[in-house]
């Protein structure tokens, strides 16, 4: 576990340095993409934002996964990355997914996914997509709250239900229990109605929050759970499954998982199925975005004469940069390419402490519409340079916009790092 784990450390350097198969590979994806754009007489659209996707990541976080969390099933959360190819690798690996909506529901079944392997985990659903659940048999889907169980016995009265119990998510980027989640105290009111009305409730669900930072949250919400599961069985229902939900992060993963063992081991006994709903751990850093510099202002300081830039990126807030108003996320630039004018040498196009000072904006006509407030390179950037962002595969691409007129449909280029994963695709 030692060796595998800190395999997975060095895979996070930079892929400038050269050092490492993975980082080559995606460089080696973006610079060939570029290169191939005519910076002088393309079409629109010939040099939007683009993706790299290292499925090959996405494969070493599911081994990462297996190996730390052996009980818990993953059932991905497809409203994180709904990407085809990510959802195919996921679904030959093995996985289920967790949906929150019909479309979701239809692009998992579509790819011949038994419906057994979908929890549709959204506590407060669309009637109309209760009735498609029904009627293609997906049948686990989770509650919290009366109004939804009256809902369901109308709908769908042989659902396996999950009641979502909420938790103290307060250390998370995104707080889920603001929302959703039943409180411990209306759990047993809850069970109570779903006996009388004759409804099958087959396990307990949490979330933690999306981004948690802190792994009490998941050692205090088994147990709460065990509380429900106890409670359940007076109530006369025989609780077998948890969906301990998502909220886990690639750099705090392993601390997270080591406690969230523990409380398993403590709480749930050996017979429980144990699921999970993980998202960003999947596929935050499998994905790499390289965007173009399409304008520059210059601005001048009255008094010192120095010179620092404003640069517009084809991408901001509104399209795949989404993730820093909704998931709090803070990308850092990096320096791809000079345009059509070739590259940078790799040890001045990376953030430098005394360099030129810039800003970087989107291409909207909103003030909001900033991606950095400060940052500095040694190189002057100028029109048609080229600049890439890590980490970009969660929460990105799903909520971006079409605002002012731009697309949100981009390019994804794929690259598979990992022998297993281009098997399972069959990619070369
Ligand atoms: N499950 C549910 C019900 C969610 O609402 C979310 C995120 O919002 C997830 C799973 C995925 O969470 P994460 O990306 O933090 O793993």
């Amino acid at each position: 576990l030692t060796s595998i784990n800190s395999y997975f450390e060095s895979t996070k350097r930079t892929y400038l340095n050269g050092a490492n198969i993975p980082k080559q590979l995606i460089g080696a994806a973006l610079n060939e993409r570029v290169e191939n754009i005519d910076h002088n007489g393309c079409e629109p659209g010939d040099e939007d934002t683009f993706f790299v996707a290292d499925l090959g990541e996405v494969y070493r976080q599911h081994m990462r996964w297996k190996l730390n969390l052996p009980r818990v099933k993953p059932f991905y959360a497809v409203k994180c990355n709904p990407d085809p190819q990510v959802l195919r690798l996921l679904a030959e690996l093995g996985t289920g997914f967790d949906c929150a909506s019909k479309a979701e529901i239809e692009q998992v079944l579509k790819m011949d996914i038994d419906p057994d392997r979908i929890i549709y985990a959204q506590p407060c659903k669309t009637n109309s997509y209760v009735r498609y659940a029904a009627s293609h048999g997906v049948k686990q889907m989770t509650f919290d709250n009366a109004d939804e169980l009256y809902k369901i016995k109308k709908l769908y009265p042989g659902a396996e239900l999950f009641l979502r119990i909420s938790t103290d998510d307060s250390s998370s980027l995104c707080r889920l229990s603001l929302k959703f989640g039943a409180a411990m105290d209306t759990t047993d009111a809850l069970l109570a109605l779903a006996k009388e009305l004759g409804l099958n409730v087959v396990g307990v669900s949490f979330h933690v929050g999306s981004g948690a930072s802190d792994a009490s949250a998941f050692w205090n919400a088994v147990q709460d759970a065990r509380i429900v599961f106890d409670r359940a069985q007076e109530y006369g229902f025989n609780l077998q499954t948890l969906d301990v939900g998502g909220g886990f992060s690639s750099d705090t993963f392993e601390e997270m998982a080591a406690v969230l063992r523990q409380a398993l081991d403590e709480f749930m006994p050996a017979h429980v199925n144990i699921i999970g709903e993980p998202g960003r751990y999947y596929v935050s850093s499998a994905f790499t975005l390289a965007t173009h510099i399409i304008a520059r202002r210059t601005i001048e300081d009255p008094v010192t004469g120095q010179k620092s830039y404003m640069v517009y990126l084809n991408d901001g807030l509104y399209g795949n940069f989404s993730s820093i108003m909704f998931d709090h996320q803070h990308p850092v630039a990096q320096v791809l390419r000079r345009g059509d004018r070739g590259y940078f040498d790799t040890a001045a196009a990376r953030e430098s402490r005394d360099g030129i000072e810039y800003s970087i904006w989107g291409p909207t006509c909103d003030g909001i519409d900033r991606i950095t407030e400060s940052i500095r390179f040694d190189h002057t950037l100028d029109v048609g340079d080229w600049l890439y962002f890590e980490n970009m595969g969660a929460y990105t691409k799903c909520s971006a916009t079409r605002f002012n007129g731009f697309t949100d449909a981009h390019d994804v280029v794929y690259v598979a790092s990992e022998p297993g994963a281009r098997a399972l695709l069959g990619m070369n």
